[in-house]
């Protein structure tokens, strides 16, 4: 997914880039001896490691709706993840140089400036919050392997430390407090509202209305507001957390999924397929328990092109937000130009909602579905997708389905010369 400049990103930059502009007339110039210019960038890389965690922990506030500056919730997590990654880069660039800048005087100077007697404590705080940056941050590093999800999410706690270390740090050191107050209160602001206010305040009750089985490990459980549920566009996703007592496993957690309604259905449909524990689970969710529903984000159908016919690409579950634009246009919304919707399968077993898809196809004029099993014909190709979308160069492209599939299909499709910004996609994964 290219990360094509959104409006969201100028008020990072700004954001980032304050607490440096104060700080620019005490740091002195950049020239001079090393010990002085080396001096700079350790405090400039300090400045700028601690402005970027802080916005890190900001950006993680998943207000419903203030994705979409960013475009959309999966945009804004790789930024998250990019900000936390730099300014780890950073802060180990501030000690660095800091401590080669007293290396003219000394080598014993320079580690008396990174390892000060313990009465020195503004440095040693610098050193925990490095050490609670270490924590939470290692198991996100391939190295490790892919981390599990929820231990992953609960280790992300130990960020807060690093937060209030850091801040401790530069407030004990920093001439000028004022930027930090204002960064410190948004990036901490933001996680206690994810983790303690939010779960209380933003959660909309819902039924299990039915479970209705779509294939072997995928159900659809259509859900029914109680009370006020969310309004929410095609394409869009929300946080799902079951509270059925007999699940045997997820319970109370939260986890993404593609609304497949339409937008005019007052339930709401989620197709899901077993995964791992909790979406396993979920295949056998009790017809009345409760869930809880917090959303919608994302914006993949968010950016209108009226101007140009649609292609729809969908591998395996990946169909999802397609059924909620097909659904939409069954049921009577404006589809804007022709959709040519082509769902990848394995073969006829691992193909969801394939008669619906059918049925809405033989309905609609302006909807087009083409079905393709790699079991028989091979991986999707140009000479299958102009056999039967001859225009499919000249239309704007969405792409849903696992990572390996869709980064096949960008390829395919950057080979047919189709421009990236005609590339929308989405992938079911935020790691
Ligand atoms: C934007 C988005 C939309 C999605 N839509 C659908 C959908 O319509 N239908 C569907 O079947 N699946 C969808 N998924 C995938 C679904 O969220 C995962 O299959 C589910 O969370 C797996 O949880 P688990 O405990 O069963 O498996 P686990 O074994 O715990 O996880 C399997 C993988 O799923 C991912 N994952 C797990 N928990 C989360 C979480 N809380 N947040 C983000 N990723 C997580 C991780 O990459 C993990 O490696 C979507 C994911 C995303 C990010």
């Amino acid at each position: 997914m290219p990360l094509r400049p959104r409006y969201g990103d100028l008020l990072l930059i700004v954001l980032l880039l304050l607490p440096l502009v104060v700080a620019l007339p005490r740091l002195g110039g950049l020239g001079g001896p090393p010990e002085l210019w080396l001096t700079w960038v350790g405090r400039v890389t300090g400045i700028l490691g601690l402005a970027m965690m802080l916005l890190a922990a900001a950006v993680s506030i998943r207000l419903p709706g203030t994705d979409r500056w960013f475009g959309g919730l999966a945009r804004l997590w790789r930024l998250h993840h990019w900000l936390g990654f730099g300014a780890f880069i950073l802060v180990m660039v501030h000690a660095l140089a800091l401590g080669l800048a007293a290396v003219p005087t000394s080598l014993e100077a320079a580690v008396a400036t990174l390892f000060p007697p313990p009465a020195q404590g503004a440095i040693w705080l610098g050193w925990l919050a490095w050490l609670a940056m270490v924590i939470f941050l290692a198991p996100t590093f391939d190295f490790f392997g892919q981390p599990h999800y929820q231990r992953w999410k609960r280790l992300h706690l130990v960020s807060a430390a690093a937060l209030l270390l850091g801040l401790w740090h530069a407030f004990l050191l920093a001439g000028e407090t004022a930027l930090w107050w204002l960064l410190g209160i948004a990036g901490l602001g933001a996680i206690v509202w994810r983790k303690l206010v939010s779960p209380r305040v933003s959660r909309h009750p819902y039924r299990v209305e039915a479970v209705e089985p779509l294939a072997r490990g995928v159900v659809e459980l259509v859900l029914r507001p109680e009370g006020d549920g969310i309004r929410y566009e095609t394409g869009q996703f929300v946080y799902l957390t079951p509270l059925d007592e007999r699940l045997a496993a997820g319970r109370g957690e939260e986890h993404p999924y593609t609304i497949a309604s339409a937008p005019s259905d007052s339930r709401l449909r989620i197709g899901i397929k077993d995964l791992g524990d909790a979406s396993h689970a979920l295949q056998t969710v009790t017809p009345g328990s409760r869930v809880l529903i917090e959303g919608p984000y994302g914006e993949f159908f968010g950016r209108r092109f009226p101007e140009r016919d649609m292609l729809w690409l969908g591998g395996g579950i990946g169909i999802t937000p397609f059924v909620g634009g097909a659904r939409g246009l069954a049921s009577g919304a404006s589809a804007e130009g022709h959709v040519h919707l082509f769902y990848l399968a394995n073969g006829p077993d691992r193909a969801y909602y394939q008669e619906e898809l059918e049925r809405i196809a033989e309905a609609e004029a302006a909807f087009a579905f083409t079905q393709h099993y790699s079991r028989e014909r091979g991986r999707l190709d140009e000479a299958f997708l102009r056999e039967h979308c001859p225009d499919f160069t000249e239309r704007e492209i969405y792409v849903c389905g696992p990572p390996a599939m869709n980064a096949y299909l960008q390829r395919l499709l950057a080979g047919q010369g189709i421009p990236a910004s005609r590339i929308h996609s989405e992938v079911f994964d935020f790691l």
